[in-house]
């Protein structure tokens, strides 16, 4: 039989990873309030504009999902999955597509939808295919922001978040594929990752 869903019944068992979080950087509450408030202000920019909401796979899946239903004027909804080459954990600025957007996108107005900018490398990257796609304009909307390691100059349009230079988990954001499903974002323990 079906149960109806409450989330105060998520306790620690049934979210193990939780003990490895060291903080919570950003409450499920602070996320919800800004995701509302980017989406009204999204809404605002592209009245009449018909936008493409493009969210970059996998970290962004969560954020894209609660955005959209803050948007309020005619838009559509697309995916790119991408992988930066080589094995470092540190973005090489090169990428890989793994999965293309579903439709074209020449003459439409894009919305880049980014879990995190760390470097920009990757960012950099995408806003350049989008380009050669002969949009009619791109702009990117990312949850979080780390400015203190930018390699690259990039333009974030609208920011979630600016956070400091830690290794950040949930809302989407994984470390080895676990961590996403968390509704808050965290600090993660350096000792989980081999980190300082
Ligand atoms: P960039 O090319 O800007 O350095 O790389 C951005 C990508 O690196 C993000 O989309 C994200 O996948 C990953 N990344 C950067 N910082 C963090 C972080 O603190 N936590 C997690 N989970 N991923 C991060």
């Amino acid at each position: 039989m079906l149960h109806p869903f409450r989330p105060e019944q998520l306790s620690s068992d049934v979210r193990p990873s939780e003990s490895d979080v060291q903080s919570v950087l950003l409450s499920a509450e602070q996320v919800q309030e800004r995701v509302a408030e980017l989406g009204a202000q999204i809404s605002r920019d592209y009245e009449g504009k018909d936008p493409v909401l493009v969210g970059v796979l996998v970290g962004a899946a969560v954020f894209t999902a609660d955005l959209l239903r803050h948007i309020t004027v005619p838009c559509s909804l697309d995916f790119v999955a991408i992988s930066s080459y080589g094995k470092e954990s540190r973005s090489s600025g090169v990428v890989r597509i793994l999965k293309d957007l579903d439709e074209s996108v020449e003459s439409r107005h894009v919305v880049i939808v980014e879990d995190i900018v760390d470097t920009g490398l990757t960012l950099n990257y995408l806003l350049d295919i989008m380009r050669h796609r002969n949009v009619a304009s791109v702009r990117v909307c990312a949850m979080l922001d780390k400015p203190s390691r930018r390699l690259t100059s990039v333009d974030v349009d609208y920011i979630g978040f600016e956070v400091p230079d830690e290794f950040v988990v949930g809302y989407g954001l994984d470390f080895a594929q676990r961590y996403r499903n968390l509704p808050y974002v965290g600090i993660l323990r350096p000792e989980v990752y081999g980190g300082k």
